[in-house]
């Protein structure tokens, strides 16, 4: 049981904080929470926005802090691919790649060695299940852009065979030809997927109160769509939110008192932050937040539970100004990758007065619609829009993106929380491998994979500034 909260002040958080809690260092159950794309200032950006409403930030109360530096093999500023590997494995490795250290080896990950232990283990996002986060727990591709590489990750995951796996994509699952489906093979992993035993759930099914283990959740052909489009889609298209996945996935897997991994992805945040589109990383920011207070809620029920909350990279340069028109930007009801399509709709191209009135005020006049028109493909035009919007916002946004490999990931160290037993080990100024090597020890594994980041050559063939540490 845990102790009494002498200093008052939201208890139910604090509870399994090390100073205070009774309970041993040694967790039962592992969250690794990924926002992707959700640097310090993503972070800072989302939490003054909502404050206006008189919101605060679950992430903000977690007790255990620390800085996680985040560059890959190949680049000081990593995409989500190498990212998640570093975070699943402990390996820093290539951009674009997924799993596959740089002499193409497959690498093992925290979630293999936690099904090879008993545990049960899970995914949850609010991306395709195949987009590059997830698939860093469970897949080995060289490229994570290539059809025939996401054909591959469906059938990396069901081969890892996960408990839970709740999110998008359900196109990458299904034959080309038929419906939304793409696989180039042709295959129907879906009927696989059942065949396995795989109970399944999608639009039709909604999201029960309780899953039927193992469970596979497909609730849109691609990502799932923004907390600020919700509202314009038709209610039964609307999927469920990543909080209600989230809630879902933790009584499945920790039922019976059971030893799991979960891992959950807000990766959304880094879409809107690609898209220049404040309104989208404030909105998806609080979305991944509001699933980190439902992993804290559910804590309360399991103490032996450690959350940990952070970051693969940040996306866009968000800088805090002192002229951000606050109030302006709430007015956006809808995300600039929406208005994009509907200017884009061949059939009914929104109008300016449609667009003004999704932005919220007088934003574009003909002149700035024609020139928007002009952008050779839809991220350029989502980008020149965003551009456009943050100039009237006060928001500033990272230049020149186009030339970067990972066309607009900054490379700054991102923040990590962590509440429960063991969540002080994650304390201080750590690398992004050393997350799954830590969290191994903590329970008492073997280590996953051999690598030792002070020997990595870097991309400007020097060998990593960043000194091996140790315990103390
Ligand atoms: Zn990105």
């Amino acid at each position: 049981m845990r102790a009494p909260d002498a200093a008052g002040g939201a208890p139910e958080l604090r509870a399994a904080d090390p100073e205070t809690s009774e309970g041993a260092e040694r967790p039962g159950a592992i969250v690794l929470m990924i926002g992707d794309g959700m640097g310090i200032s993503q972070i800072t950006f989302s939490r003054n926005y909502y404050l206006e409403a008189d919101e605060s930030l679950a992430m903000d109360r977690m007790p255990v802090t620390a800085l996680m530096s985040t560059h890959s093999s190949s680049n000081w500023v990593t995409d989500s691919a190498a990212a998640a590997t570093a975070l699943a494995s402990g390996v820093k490795i290539t951009n674009g790649r997924i799993g596959l250290d740089d002499t193409g080896t497959a690498l093992r990950t925290i979630s293999d060695e936690a099904k090879a232990k008993g545990w049960r283990i899970g995914y949850v996002t609010d991306t395709s299940i195949t987009h590059a986060t997830p698939a860093g727990f469970y897949g080995h591709v060289r490229d994570r852009y290539l059809q025939q590489d996401i054909d591959a990750l469906a059938d990396q995951l069901l081969e890892q065979g996960p408990d839970v796996a709740l999110g998008g994509g359900r196109r990458d699952f299904e034959p080309i030809g038929t419906g939304g489906g793409k696989r180039l093979d042709k295959r129907n992993l879906l009927e696989i997927a059942k065949e396995g035993g795989y109970a399944f759930y999608d639009h039709s099914t909604g999201l029960p109160e309780e899953l039927e283990l193992p469970a596979l959740g497909l609730f849109g052909g691609g990502h799932l769509p923004y907390e600020l489009d919700r509202e314009l889609l038709p209610e039964a298209l609307r999927p469920p939110r990543l909080r209600e996945l989230t809630q879902s996935a933790l009584a499945a897997l920790g039922a019976d008192n059971s030893p799991f991994f979960l891992m959950i992805e807000g990766g959304r945040i880094d879409h809107g932050a690609h898209s220049f589109d404040a309104a989208s990383v404030a909105a998806q920011t609080r979305s991944f937040d509001q699933a980190v207070q439902t992993v804290l809620d559910y804590q309360r029920e399991r103490p032996d539970l450690l959350v940990v909350v952070t970051a693969d990279h940040a996306t866009g340069g968000l800088a805090i100004n002192d002229f951000v028109d606050w109030p302006l930007i709430a007015r956006q009801s809808a995300t600039i990758e929406w208005m994009v399509a509907r200017i884009m709709d061949q059939t009914h191209p929104a109008t300016v007065a449609e667009i003004n009135e999704l932005i919220g005020y007088d934003a574009l006049d003909d002149e700035v619609l024609a020139t928007l028109r002009e952008a050779p493909e839809k991220y350029a035009m989502r980008r020149a829009l965003g551009t456009h919007l943050a100039l009237k916002q006060g928001v500033t946004w990272v230049p020149r993106i186009e030339v970067l490999e990972t066309k607009g990931h900054t490379g700054e160290d991102v923040p990590l929380y962590a509440s429960g037993p063991g969540a002080r080990r994650l304390q201080g100024v750590l690398d992004n491998t050393e997350v799954p090597s830590r969290l191994i020890e903590l329970i008492g594994w073997q280590q996953l994979n051999d690598f030792d980041l002070s020997t990595i050559d870097l991309p400007n063939g020097e060998n990593s500034p960043i000194p091996h540490r140790h315990d103390d």
